[in-house]
């Protein structure tokens, strides 16, 4: 079984609290920082571009895990990887260059991701599998909040799971991630857990403290 993750999505934080707020994520010993980069186009929201990375990247030491829901991510790359992006996921929706995306962000000695919306199958990214340190399964559409997590995604994790075999991927979920719908995306093959508005709602190390006791994180 792939070890358990937690990835806390800094959207969510307050930004005038956010040096205090991941502080409190780091002393509580979360596994990454997720960082949600939105363009406005991709999806209707706007949020964290490279600067912002660079910022955080010289300001913790947890590994930043980048979610890119840009359109044309390969216009963007570059400036991701010089800000110091640790993983950089992007969707397969939003490329006509996925293979040649994931390989650049290889080459750069980063690990790479592919993320898959809602409505795409898995069969879409059957050909990178040997490209991919991680795959991201939204269980929400992309860019939106307050959305209900989508039950329909946990046979997607479970098909991701299979195809994913004994490669050395982990398997992320992003989207209305709680303490339930974490045991039922881990139970599904999930390995790595990105929270926004549960972790961030009030008491932080609380609930980080309640997901990483029932997904057995050792702290
Ligand atoms: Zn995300």
């Amino acid at each position: 079984m792939r070890t358990a993750k937690l990835s806390p999505s800094l959207f969510a934080a307050n930004i005038f609290d956010m040096k205090n707020q991941i502080k409190i994520l780091q002393n509580n010993h979360v596994d990454l920082l997720h960082v949600d980069v939105m363009d406005g186009n991709f999806v209707s929201r706007m949020a964290f571009g490279a600067d912002h990375i660079r910022m955080l990247k010289e300001n913790t030491d947890i590994p930043l895990d980048v979610h890119m829901m840009v359109i044309n991510p390969e216009k963007h790359l570059e400036a991701v990887i010089a800000a110091g992006a640790d993983i950089i996921t992007i969707h397969q929706e939003a490329t006509n260059c996925l293979y040649h995306c994931l390989q650049t962000i290889k080459k750069a000695g980063r690990k790479a991701g592919v993320v898959l919306s809602p409505a795409t199958h898995p069969a879409n990214i059957e050909y990178v599998l040997d490209v991919v340190d991680m795959i991201l399964i939204m269980t929400v559409n992309p860019g939106e909040g307050g959305q209900k997590f989508l039950p329909d995604m946990l046979n997607k994790i479970r098909q991701v799971h299979a195809m994913a075999k004994d490669r050395d991927i982990d398997i992320e979920v992003d989207g209305s991630i709680d303490d339930k719908t974490a045991v039922l995306c881990r139970n599904a093959g999930a390995n790595v857990f990105v929270s926004g508005g549960y972790i961030f709602n009030n008491d932080i190390g609380q609930h980080v403290i309640k997901l990483q006791q029932v997904l057995n994180i050792k702290r």
